[in-house]
């Protein structure tokens, strides 16, 4: 794809690739998105009624990735708020992973015993319309004070369970390089935090963001890792990928987390094409999470049977490090949807299915005496057992083995 804007017109490249300049040109109006797409009546409307609910806006380097007469646009729906937003949904849920009954300290969230989630800002680039964070990304009130990000550093420093710091937001890329090594250092000469990370959709929305500068500064801070946000192969341009080549010529794995969205990413094609997109840019697919309940995005949302039938169809037809976990969070974490591949136990094999659908019976006898660490469900093998391919009967070993 062109890294140069298509209907910028006006806009000098310099000025296109300065990450300020597109944080200070945000789009916050539907006259002002005219300039890229021609927005719905509903859109229109929506947009109207946005800012009261969840604040919306586009930086113009993500709005030249629209489809201006397309509305089914799989990046205008991420960003372009539609009327469904203010219908009926089934819940009114605003954190559904009961964020905030986990927060020792403000914005901190301590949920596993040896990680937590420190969401550092409540500014984005974007207000993507399914944010999990909807409750407090843009609000004024979940900005941080100086004394506030203290207090998160004094709590992980007190804990010494924490190995793993997840910063995340909102964006905290959107913070300046002197914000982000005032919390990088902090956190640094904290001994028992082995490993920094961040959350950014900055490769996506605003690909500019990853500056030479950026990328020296993080590299002080080594192990360092990044998980992005892509959700569509449009999302994956030139830019990004240069933005992608920057962070890991820096030393910096990183990990795509994708939502599963109804009528953005929610077929098997689209979802093979995206992680394949990913790990040409050398990044590798982490999770595809389930939408979350959150109210007002209803429309967004997909059945859980839907997302497990993509991963089948990625399982054994892709690279395998192009498929990524398919998980729901909960209070309780998150928790992996899969189809299990192995049916049970039938007496000295195992059963399983591979990819393509073939039965599979595993010799595998349990030693005299030995404890299972859990049992897996009682099954009996097919009659046409003899027709099931194994990699050996088990009356053919040795009787040593
Ligand atoms: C997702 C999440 C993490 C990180 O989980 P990983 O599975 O290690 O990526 C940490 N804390 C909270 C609260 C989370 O939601």
């Amino acid at each position: 794809m062109s890294s140069s804007p298509s209907r910028s017109g006006s806009v000098p490249r310099h000025k296109w690739t300065d990450w300020r300049w597109q944080m200070q040109n945000r789009i916050h109006s539907a006259e002002a998105l005219r300039k890229w797409i021609r927005p719905t009546d509903d859109e229109r409307a929506a947009i109207k009624r946005a800012g009261d609910a969840f604040r919306w806006n586009v930086t113009p380097y993500y709005a030249h990735l629209m489809a201006p007469d397309d509305p089914s646009c799989p990046v205008r729906r991420q960003a372009v708020p539609t009327m469904d937003e203010f219908g009926p949904d089934i819940v009114d849920e605003l954190d559904p992973l009961d964020e905030t009954g986990h927060e020792p300290v403000k914005n901190l969230i301590h949920n596993y015993e040896d990680r937590v989630a420190f969401c550092v800002t409540a500014e984005c680039a974007i207000y993507c319309r399914y944010c999990l964070r909807k409750r407090m990304v843009g609000d004024a009130e979940y900005f941080m004070r100086t004394d506030e990000h203290q207090a998160a550093i004094d709590y992980i420093a007190a804990h010494d369970e924490i190995r793993d710091v997840l910063l995340t937001g909102g964006d905290p890329l959107t913070f300046n390089e002197a914000n982000l090594e005032w919390l990088l250092s902090r956190l640094r000469a904290i001994d028992h935090v082995e490993l920094i990370r961040f959350g950014s959709r900055m490769p996506v929305k605003l690909p500019y963001r990853i500056t030479d500068d950026l990328c020296d500064l993080l590299a002080q801070y080594h192990p360092l890792w990044i998980n992005t946000h892509f959700n569509h192969p449009k999302e994956c341009t030139g830019d990004a990928a240069a933005a992608i080549g920057r962070l890991k010529d820096a030393g910096i794995p990183v990990g795509n987390q994708t939502v599963l969205l109804r009528g953005v990413n929610d077929d098997p094609d689209t979802m093979k094409a995206l992680n394949e997109g990913l790990v040409r840019m050398r990044v590798r697919p982490y999770y595809l999470y389930q939408a979350q309940i959150i109210g007002g995005t209803g429309h967004l949302r997909t059945p859980i049977e839907v997302g497990m039938h993509i991963m089948r169809q990625l399982r054994g037809r892709t690279s395998g490090f192009a498929i990524p976990d398919y998980v729901l969070d909960t209070p309780h974490g998150k928790v992996p949807l899969n189809r299990s591949y192995v049916k049970g136990r039938a007496g000295d094999h195992v059963l399983m299915e591979s990819y393509d659908g073939t039965l599979w019976a595993e010799p595998n006898p349990v030693p005299e005496g030995r404890d299972l660490p859990f049992r897996l469900p009682p099954v009996d093998l097919p009659p046409d057992v003899d027709t099931i391919p194994t990699n050996g009967s088990l009356e053919a070993r040795p009787a040593s083995a």
